[in-house]
């Protein structure tokens, strides 16, 4: 039984998202020479991003280098931060009917004077990589997955969680902490779909610490840096933390700490995911398979 194997591990097992990565960026270049061949048809991809904010820029920097590596057509789309929300739409409109293009991203987030739900919702349903228009937050909420895109971080901390816990989880208590539209809610469903019993925790959830105690699977999702403690985890949990946070060490510079205090969650965790290394390289991995799996349904 996946439950107690799970939950008896002696060592904790710390989950390689990189290598996971890996496997599935070589699975998507084989994937991406075999369609060239058979049907002539090669992966495009374009990134719209709007304004300097630095993350973002690095973002989208390696979203687009990943894409040519995978052999992809990638084109990148910078505006200036005083763009209007009508020449977004233009492009949008434009990159909707442009065959050389299967998936669009609009790095977020975007200025205050642009509406990223209207832009998001404009890009088509079939070139929505990013899993965010309303016809794929549908399938994904009504167990439609297999004919959705799934946003690409919770598609990725899945993956990671199923290849070491099964595809079944039956049985098993699942706590995800944060109940975004990102990341937090098509966590759940993707849970849900996968048997799990689903809770859903976020900031007004009264005794938050018992209630991750209670988890067979801690999802955390917060954006609030080693918020989880090593004592708010059930002993042989697996721990899959999307947390990613910049804070200052003391005399050490800056660092990358995820959602769960690491060194505390690892001695009592079963398995769990490191910050960096973890869900984070996943992201990536999932956006080059959406887009990967959008020509490909060109060619069915
Ligand atoms: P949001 O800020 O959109 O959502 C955070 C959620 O956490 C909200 O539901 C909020 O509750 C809840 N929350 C905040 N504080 C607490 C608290 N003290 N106790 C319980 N719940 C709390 O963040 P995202 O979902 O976009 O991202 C979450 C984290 O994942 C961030 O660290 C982000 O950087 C990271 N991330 C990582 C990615 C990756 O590639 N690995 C990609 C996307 C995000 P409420 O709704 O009540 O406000």
């Amino acid at each position: 039984m996946i439950q107690s194997s799970l939950l008896n591990r002696q060592t904790p097992t710390v989950i390689d998202g990189r290598k996971t990565a890996a496997r599935v960026l070589s699975d998507v270049k084989a994937r991406a020479i075999g369609l060239k061949a058979r049907a002539d048809v090669v992966p495009g991809i374009a990134v719209v991003i709007v304004g300097e904010d630095p993350a973002s820029k690095v973002y989208v920097a390696s979203k687009a280098r990943t894409a040519i590596d995978c052999g992809f057509h990638s084109v990148t789309y910078p505006f200036v931060e005083s763009t209007t929300e009508s020449a977004i739409l233009d492009l949008i409109a434009q990159l909707n009917t442009d065959p050389l293009i299967h998936g669009i991203l609009v790095q977020l987030p975007l200025p205050p004077h642009v509406d990223a739900g209207k832009i998001i919702q404009a890009i088509s349903p079939e070139k929505d990589v990013d899993g965010f228009n309303f016809l794929n937050v549908g399938r994904v909420g009504t167990g439609a997955i297999a004919t959705a895109f799934v946003p690409c971080t919770p598609k990725g901390a899945m993956l990671l969680l199923t290849d070491f816990a099964g595809k079944d989880l039956s049985g098993l208590h699942a706590v995800v902490v944060g109940r975004s539209n990102i990341v937090g809610k098509p966590m759940a469903n993707l849970l849900l779909a996968a048997n799990a019993t689903v809770t859903i925790a976020h900031s007004r959830t009264a005794d938050l610490a018992s209630l991750c105690r209670s988890a067979d699977i801690l999802v955390a999702a917060v954006g609030q840096p080693e918020l989880i403690r090593g004592d708010w985890i059930k002993p042989g949990a697996v721990v899959i933390d999307v947390g990613i946070n910049r804070v200052e060490r003391a005399g050490n510079g800056k660092a990358l700490v995820g959602d769960v205090a690491f060194d505390e969650a690892s001695v009592v965790a079963g398995a769990i995911t490191p910050v960096p290394g973890g869900v984070g390289p996943m992201t990536i991995a999932m956006l080059m398979i959406n887009t990967l799996g959008a020509a490909e349904l060109l060619c069915i």
